[in-house]
């Protein structure tokens, strides 16, 4: 089974209280592909420029994530982002956008991705992740992801994307952004019914609330000392959560999707532990199933 994403690859220049970091490969299709190529196929659909570190290109092709669908522009510049952040590591500052190749992108997916069963709308422009969907032929599962700037930017799209997707994954500050409601309760229903079957709101290192039409579950996040750069965790969480489902290849049940959501939070946690894709590029199968076997045990009562 495989799983195409579309989403940013991108540099970002990164603070944290912990150190300073500039042009770091980064980007949500890259997060969530190199998360959730540990359970199953990924190909991946972005735009960079000629000045994308090839190393980089190397890396998400040693995690066998299929590149046909990356375009790189000549003489064109990647995707740029800058935030911070401060103590509280929930909330990222943006300094800057810099969408360069990403303003003109018009994709085309290859012919042997349209057949693609699962879909993961990784944070981009809603037109994009619309233009996509639209290419591709009958998926068993659409997820998608979005952020502020989209909310506030480009609302119309988004609520006709949600209309057409299963799963809408958003963190909590753009759940109250995008509903106007402060209880995250009536924000995650509220969404749910602008179309979504589910809706998942993350809630940085306090975890994750699943709504569903006839259910709901509240998961924590697995305990980190030291989360040392937060960027890419809600990525690498969609990464493990998708990609979970995607490696179950059937009509998933609300236990499935709980589940799912454990490795999800699993993987995240992993990637806060350092800059950029650093910890997971170290990340082994046997990490990763001792620690979902540890996020049992710390949130089980008998
Ligand atoms: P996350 O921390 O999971 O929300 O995602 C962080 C990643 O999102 C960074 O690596 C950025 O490159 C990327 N990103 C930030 N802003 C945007 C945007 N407007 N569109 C697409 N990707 C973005």
């Amino acid at each position: 089974m495989s799983i195409l994403v579309i989403g940013s690859v991108a540099l970002d220049t990164i603070e944290t209280p912990f150190g300073k970091r500039k042009d770091i490969l980064g980007g949500s299709a890259t997060y969530f592909s190199y998360s959730a190529s540990f359970f199953t196929g990924v190909n991946l659909v972005a735009v960079i420029g000629d000045d994308f570190p090839k190393k980089h290109i190397g890396l998400l092709k040693s995690r066998g994530i299929n590149l046909d669908g990356l375009k790189v522009i000549k003489n064109g510049k990647t995707f740029r982002w800058s935030g911070s952040y401060k103590y509280d590591m929930n909330e990222a500052t943006t300094h800057s956008t810099d969408l360069n190749v990403f303003e003109t992108f018009n994709p085309q997916i290859p012919e042997r991705y349209k057949n693609s069963e699962y879909v993961l709308l990784a944070n981009i422009d809603p037109d994009l992740q619309l233009n996509v969907l639209s290419q591709v032929k009958k998926p068993k599962l659409i997820a998608a992801d979005s952020m502020n700037l989209w909310i506030n930017t480009k609302k119309p799209s988004l609520m006709k994307l949600l209309k057409k997707i299963d799963i809408f994954i958003i963190n909590e500050g753009e759940a109250r952004l995008f509903t106007k409601q402060p209880s995250l309760i009536k924000a995650g229903r509220m969404i749910l019914g602008y179309g979504p079957k589910h809706v998942v709101v993350k809630k940085g290192e306090h975890g994750c609330l699943l709504f569903s039409k006839n259910g709901f579950f509240s998961a924590p996040a697995y305990p980190i000392e030291d989360i040392f750069d937060p960027t890419g965790a809600g990525d690498t969480f969609a990464g493990g959560f998708i990609g979970y489902l995607a490696k179950l290849n059937k009509t998933h049940t609300e236990h499935d999707l709980r589940k799912a959501i454990v490795y999800g939070s699993v993987m995240a946690s992993f990637n806060v532990e350092s800059f950029s894709l650093e910890r997971l590029k170290k990340l082994t199968d046997k990490e990763i199933q001792a620690r979902y076997k540890q996020f049992k045990e710390f949130t089980h009562i008998k």
